[in-house]
């Protein structure tokens, strides 16, 4: 039996996966496709101190080389079903069961996509999900931002401080933010609203060019963020513990779901900013606080 099971081999996850192997305990960490996580999509990371201007592709395998040199048990499977309520918690993938005192639950997040055509083709040649990622790239620019909610009108603010113009994109005339950032965005010379519209084509073939909107007008542009929400990886602990209404596990400041020794790290819990060094301090809390409960 394992002291403890990480479900998910993203910054979280093996971050808990190296501080649980260090403090002694008995460690599995499980990932159903590369271990890194979701910033193997990344170009280039900006924000991560100690290491500038490193790939997603060099910080993810940097991650997995120094996770080798720990007594941890790594499997290259996704966890199909987990049952957490039982004081001995089991993890079984497709082939194999197995047991474990404690789990973190890392499974990630991700971004909501407009879904329309050429999104996919142009992620990372100025259609980005993450202005606090890649707005450093737009100074003097003119940017897009698609989105009405908190998360949308921080973007918009945060770009309009060095991007020469910011358009808001938003479905509705009325957004759903705090009073404070929607007057912001308002008092806010070079951010333009454009309200009851949505974003219907991205035009560009190397690289984002121009954006059309749903009334017809189309803006010149070097980036687009899109900031309507994100998806978590949650299926899995559906109906076992505690989720918000999007879907987010909840947990209290240690990171404790409301099931005993059941933790959640990283960017499936509910929180405000979703960033590797974030995520990377829920994994190390998380086990710091299993080793107190165990
Ligand atoms: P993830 O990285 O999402 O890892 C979760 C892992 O769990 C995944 O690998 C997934 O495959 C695995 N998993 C899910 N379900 C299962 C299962 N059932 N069984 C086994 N494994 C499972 N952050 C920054 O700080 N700076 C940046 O510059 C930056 N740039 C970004 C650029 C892009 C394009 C994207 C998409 C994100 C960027 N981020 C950046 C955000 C950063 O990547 C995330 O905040 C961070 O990866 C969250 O780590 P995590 O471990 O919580 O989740």
């Amino acid at each position: 039996m394992y002291d403890v099971a990480i479900i998910g081999g993203g910054p979280a996850g093996i971050t808990a996966a190296i501080y649980a192997a260090r403090a002694g305990l008995k460690t599995v960490i499980f990932e159903k496709n590369f271990f890194g996580g979701q910033i193997v999509n990344s170009h280039r990371i900006d924000n991560y101190p100690a290491l500038p201007k490193i790939s997603g592709y060099d910080f993810a395998a940097k991650l997995l080389d120094q996770l080798k040199e720990f007594d941890v048990d790594i499997k290259n499977s996704g966890v199909k079903e987990l049952d957490l309520k039982s004081e001995i918690k089991i993890i079984k993938t497709r082939k194999e069961e197995f047991q474990a005192k404690a789990v973190i639950i890392a499974t990630g997040a991700s971004p909501k996509k407009l879904g329309i055509e050429n999104e996919d083709k142009l992620t990372g040649l100025g259609v980005s999900y993450c202005a606090t990622c890649d707005g450093a790239f737009y100074k003097d620019k003119i940017v897009v931002v698609v989105g009405g909610g908190n998360t949308a009108l921080d973007d918009a603010v945060y770009l309009s401080s060095f991007a020469k113009k910011v358009y808001l994109v938003h479905r509705r005339d009325t957004f759903r933010a705090a009073e404070v950032t929607v007057n912001k965005v308002k008092n806010t010379k070079n951010i333009e609203l454009k309200l009851n519209e949505t974003v219907v084509e991205l035009i560009g073939d190397e690289k984002l060019e121009k954006v059309k909107l749903s009334g017809g007008e189309i803006i010149e542009t070097d980036g687009i963020f899109i900031a309507i929400g994100n998806t978590p990886e949650t299926e899995l602990v559906k109906g076992q513990i505690e989720l918000t209404d999007s879907g987010f596990i909840v947990t209290d400041a240690n990171l404790k779901t409301n099931i005993s020794l059941v933790y959640g790290a990283g960017d499936v819990i509910d929180k405000k900013l979703r960033q590797i060094v974030t995520a990377e301090s829920d994994g190390a809390l998380a086990v710091t606080n299993i080793l107190e409960e165990l």
